[in-house]
C-alpha cells in the first residue's frame, strides 16, 4: 500500500470545510484556504475531496514523544511541565531547512517516504499522556492546522484527565481554525520564518501577510503566544529585517516571548553554516531594544540567556540550562497569575 493509499484509509469526514457548487469544496482550516474539485487534495495534500466531501487525516499518528515543555518551546507555561507531543504526516508549507521533514514532507518528497504511520485511537493517547504524568497533550512534528480535526478529538480526551492542549504550528492560520481550536488549546507557538515576503512565498510557500494576521487572531483570541525564529544566516538575519520583526512582535504585544534558536544544516538548506552565538546576540538586542520583554536565545545552552527575568527589577525568576530548569520563583496567585518573587511585578504566562 502506497503512502497516499495509507492517508486515504485512516481518514474521516471534515469539520473545517464548506460544500461549493459541482461537489467541490473549500478547506477553511489554514490560510490557504485550498478549493478542491472533487478526487483532488489541497496544498497540503493530507485533505481531499470525496465526491464533495472533504475527508481529512484520523486515526493514526507518525510518533510520539515525552518531552519538557521547554523543548516546545514554551518558557512562559508551567516550567518543567512534561508534555505528551503527537504528530502526524503532512505540511501546508515546504520549508527546505524543515527540522521535521521526515513527517511533514513525507506525501510531498520521495526522499522523505519513510516516514511511517501506526493506527491510534484519541482516547488511547489520553490515556498515554495521563500514565506518562504530562500537564499538556502537544500535536506537533508536522503541521498541525491540517490535521485540527484530530488534535481537537485528542485534547477532548485529554482535557478529561486535566491536560491541556498546546500547538506548534507554523501559524499559517485561518480565523475559522483559531476559532475551533480555541476550547480546546490553551498555548500556541508559532514560528515566524522571516519578515521577507518574498522569502516566504519562495521557501514555505506561504505570504508574510497571512501569518501575520494569524498571530494577531492567535493574541486576540487569549492563547498563550510565543513565537519562534529560526535564524538563518543570509536569509533572514539581516538586522532591518529583524528590527522590523521585533517591531511587529512588540506591536502585539512586548509580552509575548520571542525565542532566537540557531539554525543548523538540515534536509535541503546544507550550503550555510550554522548560526554563530554573536549573531544570535544582535538579534537578542534588537528585540530587546524594540521593546519585548522576554527574549531567549535557544539551541546554544549555556549562553545564559535562556532565563526569565523580570522586566521591574531584573531578578532571575527561572533559571535553566538546555531543557532543565535549575530555579522558578515566580509567584502564583490564587488565580494564577504569576508575579515576580522579588517585586511582584506581574509575569505574563500560564503558571497554574
Ligand atoms: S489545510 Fe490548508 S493546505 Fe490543506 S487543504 Fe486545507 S487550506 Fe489547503
Amino acid at each position: 500500500m502506497t503512502l497516499e493509499e495509507k492517508i486515504h484509509e485512516y481518514s474521516a469526514p471534515a469539520e473545517l470545510f464548506e460544500r461549493l457548487k459541482d461537489d467541490g469544496a473549500r478547506c477553511l482550516a489554514c490560510a490557504h484556504k485550498c478549493v478542491i474539485p472533487p478526487g483532488g487534495a489541497g496544498i497540503c495534500k493530507v485533505r481531499f475531496n470525496n465526491s464533495g466531501i472533504l475527508k481529512v487525516p484520523w486515526g493514526y499518528i507518525s510518533g510520539y514523544g515525552l518531552d519538557p515543555i521547554e523543548k516546545k518551546p514554551f518558557f512562559h507555561a508551567l516550567p518543567g511541565a512534561l508534555t505528551f507531543s503527537f504528530g502526524m504526516l503532512g505540511c501546508n508549507f515546504k520549508c527546505s531547512f524543515c527540522q521535521n521533514y521526515l513527517s511533514s514532507q513525507a506525501l510531498r518528497d520521495p526522499a522523505c517516504s519513510e516516514g511511517g504511520i501506526q493506527p491510534a485511537a484519541p482516547g488511547k493517547l489520553a490515556e498515554a499522556a495521563r500514565e506518562a504524568g504530562a500537564a499538556f497533550a502537544v500535536s506537533t512534528y508536522n503541521e498541525p492546522l491540517i490535521t485540527a480535526e484530530w488534535s481537537v478529538a485528542v485534547f477532548k480526551e485529554a482535557r478529561k484527565y486535566g491536560i491541556r492542549g498546546a500547538y506548534v504550528s507554523n501559524g499559517y492560520a485561518s480565523a475559522e481554525v483559531l476559532d475551533y481550536i480555541r476550547p480546546h488549546v490553551d498555548i500556541y507557538k508559532v514560528d515566524l520564518k522571516t519578515f521577507s515576503d518574498e522569502n516566504y512565498i519562495k521557501v514555505a510557500g506561504g505570504k508574510l501577510s497571512n501569518v501575520l494576521k494569524a498571530i494577531e487572531m492567535i493574541h486576540a483570541r487569549g492563547f498563550w503566544l510565543e513565537i519562534v525564529t529560526l535564524l538563518i544566516p543570509g536569509f533572514n538575519d539581516g538586522e532591518k529585517e529583524l528590527e522590523s520583526l521585533a517591531a511587529f512582535v512588540a506591536g502585539v504585544s512586548k509580552d509575548i516571548p520571542w525565542h532566537i534558536t540557531a539554525f543548523y544544516p538540515t534536509y535541503n538548506m546544507t550550503d550555510r553554516e550554522a548560526t554563530s552565538p554573536e549573531t544570535l546576540l544582535k538579534a537578542r538586542d534588537i528585540g530587546l531594544k524594540k521593546g519585548l520583554k522576554y527574549v531567549y536565545t535557544g539551541n546554544t545552552p549555556g549562553q545564559g540567556f535562556e532565563d526569565t527575568l523580570c522586566p521591574s527589577c531584573g531578578k532571575g525568576l527561572v533559571t535553566r540550562r538546555g531543557f532543565k530548569i535549575l530555579n522558578n520563583s515566580v509567584k502564583v496567585t490564587k488565580k494564577g497569575k504569576g508575579l515576580c518573587g522579588n517585586c511582584s511585578a506581574a509575569i505574563p504566562g500560564l503558571w497554574k
